[in-house]
């Protein structure tokens, strides 16, 4: 099965539009006409009222652009919120649902990431499903627990097929911008776990679908994570706004194909 490796930048809060240019610019430069430019897929997640601006400055490269959440409504009186068929007119492919700070600081659930997984699917948009435990659930090794009630949230409500079109980043939540990256060996059991959860609902589509990793990926440990059979890429956060580091990252997985 031949999954090619993604890499998807998750900007949070953060750029502005001076460093949004010169940030492309210097990626596409390097990225652009390399090895890696086959071998690796890149999604660059900004703020959406940078949307249109990254939009122009990728068009004409392979590199991607996604959003960071919408809102589960295509339309209506809901002040501040975006909506997938607007995410799509602003050249979107993809968009990330459910990261562990959209659940934890504004109070998602596991029945809004499912509804917005849905309208994200509606639209014609990749959802990028963020699940992960949080420190207390490691140590109290319910890790699958939560990972599986994360994933059932989606597959009660829209069926397995609804992950023909998807991708899964698992994100330990203790991970994410602590420095303290899972080991590959920790990132791979989860991983594997989540594929023959999938697995048991459709062979076809768990073999087929895209699971990321995400928690302090680094240029130094992003090619020890790669190596691992069941991690098909990285979403990454903090070391996705330093050029260098990022192409590294790219790097570490370009070559990766199971
Ligand atoms: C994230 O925001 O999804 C993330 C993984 O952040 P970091 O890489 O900084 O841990």
């Amino acid at each position: 099965m031949k999954r090619t490796p993604l890499v998807v930048a998750n900007w949070k809060m953060h750029g502005q539009k001076a460093w949004i240019e010169s940030f492309i610019q210097s990626f596409i430069g390097e990225f652009c006409g390399s090895r890696q430019e086959q071998q690796c897929e890149v999604v660059l997640c900004p703020p959406h009222v940078f949307l249109a601006q990254v939009q122009a400055l990728v068009q004409s490269s392979v590199v991607k652009l996604g959003a960071q959440n919408l809102h589960s409504e295509n339309k209506g009186p809901f002040t501040g919120e975006v909506s997938a068929p607007m995410l799509q007119e602003f050249g979107c492919t993809h968009v990330v649902v459910g990261h562990s700070e959209r659940r934890t600081l504004f109070g998602e659930t596991d029945s809004d990431v499912a509804a917005k997984f849905n309208a994200a699917c509606q639209a014609g948009l990749v959802p990028i499903l963020c699940v992960g435990e949080n420190a207390q659930e490691r140590q109290a090794e319910v890790t699958e627990v939560v990972v599986q009630r994360q994933l059932d949230a989606v597959l009660k409500q829209h069926g397995i097929a609804a992950f023909a079109k998807a991708v899964i980043a698992y994100e330990p939540v203790w991970a994410i911008g602590t420095g303290n990256t899972a080991t590959p060996a920790q990132a791979q059991d989860v991983h594997r776990f989540i594929r023959k959860y999938l697995a048991g609902f459709s062979r076809d589509i768990a073999e087929k679908v895209k699971i990321l990793y995400g928690g302090s990926v680094k240029a130094d440990n992003a090619i020890m994570l790669a190596g691992e059979s069941d991690i098909d890429g990285a979403l990454v956060g903090g070391a996705s706004m330093n050029v260098k580091d990022f192409l590294a990252i790219c790097a570490g997985f370009s070559g990766r194909q199971i």
